[in-house]
């Protein structure tokens, strides 16, 4: 039986998906071959590879002044290759707004690259989003970047943040495709894939023509945009199977109505467990309002010593991968786009039964 997974990354992929992997995996297209075993220039996986970025295009209405990078590395290594590409020396300025976990990562080693500049930091436990009006960016920057969905903290923005003029980058790990987003309003997107993509190994960029070509001259061949904007992102032999899967998923999010389906449910499926959560008087979630994840639902329990067996019960019960971040601890439901509001409506009728378990007598 297929369990409940709530893990935030590699995470929960659609059952629909699956099944037709495992159907075409030993003979795929009638070749006699797995989609795995076959040359990434042979005409059946370049037409593969076409049709999922044309997929994704359509998904995220996509302007014609805007490519679609296939890489690897992951979004860590992009923390690395946007400053390696978007700005010419240690010198040159970037802002960067951080929120939480993944900022910091961002800002630790986009600091090895260039100068950076803390437009806000939501400082302390990082349990909220700074407004604009907060936002203090430099006015000399290369680029701006944030994290529209911290995926740890469950802290998300909810609106798209205006440097004035300056090129948005955005880490859209753990929020690409799961709401409509304006992807005029970005300079950059990336995100690795192992969420609302597909399998880890691929990472995903949306990045605007003009900032392309800029990279510095001793970046790797392989990382440089415009290498990889020139050859299709098939510089080198790219994850096949993961780039094939990617696809899948994006034909099942059309099927399923596209990106604002997609948001209207994943709103539902949020309110309902956060509903659950406010209810209780035995969870909690410290994050201001507004700034709620409605991808990772974190939570904590008035009596922590109880966390070890609310996860053992909850795996038993086939609800799995609910155990928080080891830097925060507590509980997260990561609830991407390919988790049913069955899985939700489930977790909450455990969370509450558990409760009525252990209420104080
Ligand atoms: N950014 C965010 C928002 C993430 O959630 C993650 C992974 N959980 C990363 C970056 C790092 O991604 P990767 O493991 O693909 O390098």
């Amino acid at each position: 039986m297929r369990a409940f997974n709530f893990s935030p990354g590699p995470a929960v992929l659609p059952l629909e998906v699956l099944q037709q992997v495992r159907e075409e995996l030993l003979d795929w297209q009638g070749g006699g071959t797995s989609v795995m075993e076959i040359s990434h220039r042979s005409k059946a996986f370049v037409e593969v590879a076409a049709q999922a970025e044309a997929d994704l295009r359509e998904l995220m209405s996509i302007p014609r002044n805007y490519k679609v990078l296939f890489m690897q590395g992951g979004a860590s290594a992009q923390f690395a290759l946007v400053p390696m590409n978007l700005t010419a020396a240690h010198d040159s300025v970037v802002d960067y707004v951080n929120t939480g976990h993944w900022s910091r990562k961002g800002i630790t080693e986009a600091a090895r690259y260039c100068t950076v500049h803390v437009a806000a930091d939501a400082g302390g436990s990082y349990t909220r989003v700074p407004p604009q009006s907060e936002l203090q960016f430099s006015g000399a920057a290369a680029y701006a970047h944030y994290t529209p969905n911290e995926t740890i903290g469950g802290v998300e923005f909810a609106y798209v943040p205006d440097a004035g003029g300056v090129p948005i980058v955005a880490d859209m790990s753990s929020s690409i495709l799961s709401q409509p987003v304006e992807v005029a309003k970005f300079g950059l997107i990336y995100a690795g894939a192992q969420k609302n993509i597909g399998p880890a190994g691929l990472t995903v960029l949306i990045v605007r023509d003009d900032l392309i070509g800029r990279a510095r001259p001793d970046i790797p061949h392989v990382f440089d945009y415009k290498a990889v904007a020139d050859d299709q992102s098939m510089l080198n032999t790219p994850p096949t199977f993961a780039w094939y899967m990617a696809g899948l998923v994006f034909k099942w999010l059309k099927r399923s109505g596209g990106v604002s389906a997609m948001g209207e449910r994943n709103k539902v499926k949020a309110q309902k467990l956060y509903a659950a959560i406010d209810a209780s008087a035995l969870y909690r979630n410290p994050v201001a309002r507004d700034a709620r994840s409605r991808m990772n639902v974190t939570f904590t329990m008035v009596r922590p010593d109880l966390d070890a067996a609310f996860l053992a019960a909850a795996a038993e019960a086939g609800l799995l991968g609910l155990k928080g971040h080891r830097a925060v601890g507590g509980m997260r439901a990561s609830i991407y786009n390919a988790m049913p509001l069955e899985g939700v409506e489930r977790l909450i009728a455990f969370m509450g039964e558990f409760e009525r378990r252990h209420e104080r007598r």
